[in-house]
C-alpha cells in the first residue's frame, strides 16, 4: 500500500488544472487531493463531475478556495490549509489575441508571477520534508523571445538571485508604460514574459536554503499546446495529454535529484530555456 500523500492543485476546476487532479486521484487512491480554486462553486461543480468517474471521490479529494492573484486570499489559505506534500501551482491567465498594454501585463503577472511565487514561498513551512512544488510554466517563457543578448544573458545567468528576476519583471513592466519595451528587447507578449519570469525563478527557488533544508523538489514544465479554455481548441494536445509531464513528476522518487532541480521539463525530460 501506497504511503498517504496531500497534493494542492491551484486553478483546478478546468483545463489542465482539472487534469491534473484527476490523474492524480486515478494512479494514487492513498492520496488526498486539494483542489485551490478561486470560486468555491466552480470547484464542488468540477467534484461532482469527477465523482462520475473515480468512486469515493468526494473523500479523497476537497475544495478549498484561493485566489492566487490576491496576497490576502494566499495568507488566508496558507494558515488554513495544514500540512502538504505537494504544491502544483497550475492557475494562469493569458490576455486573449493581441491584447497588450500596461494593466494586462500587471494582471498577468499578478498571477502568474508575483502570486505563484508569494503562494510557493509561503506554503514552504507547510510542505513536509522530501516535498515538491511543481509549477506549470510554459514554452511560450523561453530566451528566443529576448531580443537582445544582454538582456537575454542576464536571464541566463547561473547566478541570478530572486531580486535581479523581480527587477526584470519591473525593467519590463515600466518599459510597456513608457513604450520603451521592444527597443529593449522585450517581446510584445505579458503572457510569454510572466512565464519567461517564473521559469528562471524556479532555478533559483531550487536553490534556496529553506527548499534545500527540508529537501524540497522544485521543478517547471511545460504541458505543451493544450485544448482548454485558454488555448482554444485548436490545440493538438487535451488536457489530459498537458497533465502528463506533471504525472511523472509527481511520480519521481522523494529526494532531490541534482540534474532536475529546478529546471524546466517538457515531455517528461529536461529541456533548456
Ligand atoms: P484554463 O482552462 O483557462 O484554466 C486556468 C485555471 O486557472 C482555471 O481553473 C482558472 O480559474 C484558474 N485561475 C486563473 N486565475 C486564477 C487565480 N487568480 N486564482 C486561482 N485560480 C485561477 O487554462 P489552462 O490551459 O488549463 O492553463 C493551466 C496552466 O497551464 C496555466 O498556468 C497556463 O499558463 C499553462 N499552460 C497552458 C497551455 C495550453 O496550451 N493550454 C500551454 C502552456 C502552459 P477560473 O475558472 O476561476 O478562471
Amino acid at each position: 500500500m501506497e504511503d498517504k500523500k496531500r497534493v494542492v492543485v491551484t486553478g483546478s476546476n478546468k483545463g489542465i488544472g482539472y487534469a491534473i487532479v484527476e490523474r492524480i486521484a486515478k494512479e494514487h487512491p492513498s492520496y488526498e487531493i486539494v483542489m485551490a480554486v478561486r470560486t468555491v462553486s466552480n470547484g464542488e461543480e468540477a467534484l461532482k463531475k469527477l465523482a462520475g468517474s473515480i468512486p469515493d471521490i468526494d473523500k479523497r479529494v476537497k475544495v478549498e478556495e484561493l485566489d492566487v492573484s490576491n496576497f490576502d486570499s494566499i495568507h488566508k489559505f496558507v494558515s488554513k490549509i495544514g500540512p502538504i506534500d505537494i504544491l502544483i501551482n497550475n492557475a494562469g491567465i493569458a490576455a486573449k489575441g493581441d491584447n497588450f498594454d500596461a494593466k494586462i501585463v500587471q494582471d498577468t503577472f499578478q498571477t502568474n508571477f508575483y502570486g505563484t511565487i508569494e503562494l510557493s514561498e509561503k506554503m514552504i513551512q507547510n510542505i513536509n520534508t522530501n516535498g515538491k512544488i511543481i509549477t506549470v510554466g510554459s514554452s511560450a517563457g523561453k530566451l528566443e523571445k529576448i531580443k537582445d543578448d544582454k538582456l537575454k544573458a542576464s536571464f541566463e545567468d547561473p547566478k541570478i538571485t530572486r531580486s535581479q528576476i523581480f527587477d526584470l519583471a519591473k525593467l519590463y513592466y515600466d518599459s510597456v508604460v513608457d513604450d520603451t519595451f521592444e527597443k529593449k528587447g522585450f517581446p510584445k507578449q505579458g503572457y510569454a514574459m510572466s512565464k519567461l519570469c517564473i521559469n528562471t525563478y524556479t532555478r533559483v527557488l531550487g536553490q534556496q536554503k529553506e527548499v534545500l533544508d527540508k529537501n524540497i523538489q522544485v521543478y517547471v514544465f511545460c504541458p505543451g499546446w493544450c485544448r482548454t479554455d485558454m488555448a482554444g481548441d485548436k490545440a493538438p494536445k487535451s488536457a489530459e495529454d498537458g497533465a502528463d509531464t506533471c504525472a511523472y513528476l509527481v511520480d519521481l522518487p522523494w529526494e532531490i535529484n541534482n540534474d532536475f532541480q529546478g529546471k524546466f521539463f517538457y515531455e517528461r525530460q529536461v529541456k533548456p530555456l
